[in-house]
């Protein structure tokens, strides 16, 4: 029977998004990239109208390697018979839930849409987006959605900053700095989360201009914030100038440090 796997994305595709498809490509047989920019998940005042739209690009780097779905606002969110809204609960107001108040409904409202307009039997997403991926996890587990979760480490520039459709907005100045946010989280991350390296991290990135939405380590499932550095990430949310910036990574363990 054919396998078919979901790359659910927004497109203005990068070779992170190109990771996710060619780990598809691997468990399945039938790949479909879907490319909505969905209104749902932007709040009011954030860069709906702005968001880079790339699909003749995106079309051309997805040729021979994946069907492309470009659902409509109609499609997606038919009046008549609208889809339920899923709502996140307190894991979706904490960190990016916070700042982006019903973001994350948003979210899971689309990808359980495009989960019943494509029936797929495997789904994968960039741990690059750890809130989202958790959440998801948490999604089909409490509906019972029969539906594979695969997450793909973070692809990165030679900088390590991590690749994202947003990072085009960065002006070169911006774009050098933004090099800095890594740097941070690796050092958290390398020292076991310690709150001595969180409270330098986040006074270098300030000294250097960021505006630090939220910077922690926490739970890698549960997301509360923790001192136990095992299953934990180092996790950031700041802006440069006016574009918001995300970025995560897994704590080292004890014992390889
Ligand atoms: P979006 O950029 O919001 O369209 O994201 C579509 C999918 O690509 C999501 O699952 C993201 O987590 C994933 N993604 C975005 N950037 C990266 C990256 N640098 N590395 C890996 N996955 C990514």
């Amino acid at each position: 029977m054919t396998r078919t796997a979901i790359v659910p994305t927004m497109g203005a595709l990068h070779d992170g998004h190109l990771a996710l498809v060619h780990r598809a490509r691997e468990l399945a047989d039938r790949v479909v990239v879907s490319i909505f920019v969905n209104p749902t998940q932007f709040g009011a005042g954030e860069d709906f109208a702005r968001y880079p739209r790339t699909l003749d690009a995106d079309r051309v780097l997805l040729d021979g390697l994946a069907e492309v779905f470009v659902p409509t606002v109609a499609e997606v969110y038919p009046t008549d018979n609208p889809p339920p809204v899923i709502h996140a609960g307190p894991m979706g107001d904490l960190w990016d839930g916070a700042a982006r108040p019903g973001h994350f409904d948003g979210v899971l409202t689309v990808v359980n849409r495009l989960f019943d307009l494509v029936k797929p039997d495997v789904a994968v997403f960039g741990e690059k987006d750890w809130q989202q991926l958790t959440l998801i996890r948490v999604m089909v587990t409490e509906r019972h959605v029969p539906i594979d979760i695969i997450g793909v480490p973070t692809v990165r520039e030679p900088s390590g900053l991590a690749l994202s459709s947003r990072n085009r907005f960065l002006n070169p100045d911006e774009l050098e700095k933004a090099a800095l946010l890594p740097v941070v989280l690796r050092q958290i991350a390398e020292s076991g989360g310690t709150s001595e390296s969180i409270i330098r991290g986040a006074a270098r990135l300030d000294d250097a201009g960021f505006m630090v939405d939220y910077l922690d380590v926490v739970d890698e499932n549960t997301l509360e914030p923790t001192i136990d550095s095992a299953n934990a990430r180092a996790i950031i949310a700041a802006r440069l100038g006016s574009t918001r910036l995300i970025d995560n990574m897994p704590v080292a363990p004890a014992a390889e440090r």
